[in-house]
């Protein structure tokens, strides 16, 4: 009995009944809690230097070549292809740089982040996910506007890296060879040209205090996300590997291309052909002076070397988007009753008719989920009860069925 009593951790001194266990040794005792304190020391300690040993071995990512990232990329999204090729290359340079950086020391590669312009639904969010799902690395979707300047209200922006740190279960040198898709980064231009008057703690500064964490800085993230507060326990995240892509819409950018190129380039002696030309298509000649004028400070700009732009969805892309990626959306329904023993069949017609509503109501690719779940959310509702086994969507249906959701709704008042 009196033995019982003595048991104690060896290295904290612990009683027995201060602690949930003591593992025995040979000669003492040692509790979960120093078990768990041994295990940091270990990893700060020992891992580091294993790592650093076999650098180029065990952290080496097998990356594609650029015309197989496409190639990729082209099971997936349909259509950009220009956006497909220069972000190929970039992740490419991206990957290289990392694998190479020990042998390699006396020409520095910089880093590639890329910026993305493009209307809203047009599939800046599915390249940068799909270019993650490719490379099996962590990724983190964030949105801009949720983060504003150190001191007020709102988030900081390292807290972008607890996203990351989240998906890949706090793994930090995973993370810290992921991808960050930072999304609406339009919403933090600059608000005016004159930077005196009020403080732009949502723009600006964010601006600024994106510049360390895109070009490459040692960071201490808050693991919980929000604002960091001092009692907090903080992780360390080198985001010198880290590939940051950002994503927005720039709405009116057009008319600060068109402005550039006419005083630039155009005049007002080159054909009208042309001219009409390259005003259907201004986005394509989008570079980083367009995006300074726009509002991003030049700091970050040079943070973004990669700048590509996406197209505008037409009738055709939609209507390959609703049936030809991997997991497009009709292939998914399809799926879900197949799941009920159900196969599910669609006129042809029935995708005219989505395209044309999705366009009518301009809500680009993200509508056409809307609207194929107006049409089947009470087939999906219904059929799993009855005993049936096939279910075809014909044009009638479709439109019967779409008229009284609440878009349709909508549209007829
Ligand atoms: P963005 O980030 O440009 O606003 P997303 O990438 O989030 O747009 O696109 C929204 C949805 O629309 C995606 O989930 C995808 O299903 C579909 N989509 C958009 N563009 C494409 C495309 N080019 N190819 C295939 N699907 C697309």
């Amino acid at each position: 009995m009196a033995k019982q009593q003595s048991l104690h951790c060896s290295f904290c001194g612990r009683n027995r009944d201060e602690v949930k266990i003591l593992i025995a040794g040979q000669d003492g005792h040692i509790c979960e809690n120093c078990v768990e304190h041994a295990q940091e020391i270990i990893k700060v300690e020992v891992v580091p230097q294993k790592s650093d040993d076999q650098s180029g071995s065990k952290n080496k990512i097998t990356i594609k070549k650029p015309i197989e990232i496409k190639a990729f990329l082209d099971e997936y999204v349909i259509g950009q292809d220009d956006a497909k090729k220069v972000l190929s290359v970039a992740v490419y340079n991206h990957y290289k740089r990392i694998n190479q950086k020990t042998e390699n020391d006396d020409v520095e590669i910089e880093k590639s982040n890329i910026i993305m312009v493009g209307e809203t639904g047009t599939g800046k969010t599915l390249l940068a996910k799909s270019i993650a799902r490719m490379l099996n690395v962590p990724f983190a979707i964030v949105d801009a506007t949720v983060f504003t300047e150190a001191g007020y209200v709102g988030e900081d922006v390292e807290s972008m890296l607890s996203r990351l740190l989240q998906s890949c279960n706090y793994d930090v040198e995973s993370a810290e060879r992921g991808i960050v898709f930072i999304d609406e980064i339009d919403k933090i231009a600059r608000k005016s040209d004159n930077p005196s008057i009020t403080r732009d703690v949502s723009g600006e500064g964010v601006q600024q205090g994106l510049l360390k964490l895109l070009e490459g800085a040692e960071v201490l993230v808050p693991p919980q996300g929000g604002r960091k507060h001092p009692e907090q326990k903080m992780v360390k995240v080198n985001t010198q590997n880290i590939l940051f892509i950002c994503g927005g819409a720039f709405d009116g950018i057009d008319r600060i291309i068109a402005k550039r190129i006419n005083t630039n380039a155009i005049g007002f002696n080159v054909n009208k052909e042309l001219q009409d030309y390259q005003q259907d298509n201004l986005l394509q000649f989008i570079n980083a002076v367009d995006l300074k004028q726009f509002g991003l400070i030049p700091e970050l700009l040079g943070r973004l070397p990669v700048v590509t732009y996406l197209n505008p969805l037409d009738v055709l892309t939609l209507r390959s988007i609703l049936t030809e990626p991997k997991n497009a959306l009709i292939k998914q329904f399809i799926r879900l009753f197949e799941m009920e023993g159900i196969k599910l069949t669609f006129d042809p017609a029935v995708f005219e008719f989505m395209v044309q509503k999705a366009l009518e109501y301009k809500l680009g690719a993200r509508g056409l989920r809307s609207i194929c779940e107006g049409i089947l959310t009470d087939a999906m509702f219904e059929l799993p009860s009855k005993k049936i086994t096939e279910f075809n969507v014909t044009l009638e249906y479709a439109e019967n069925k779409f008229n009284v959701t609440k878009m349709g709704i909508l549209k007829v008042a």
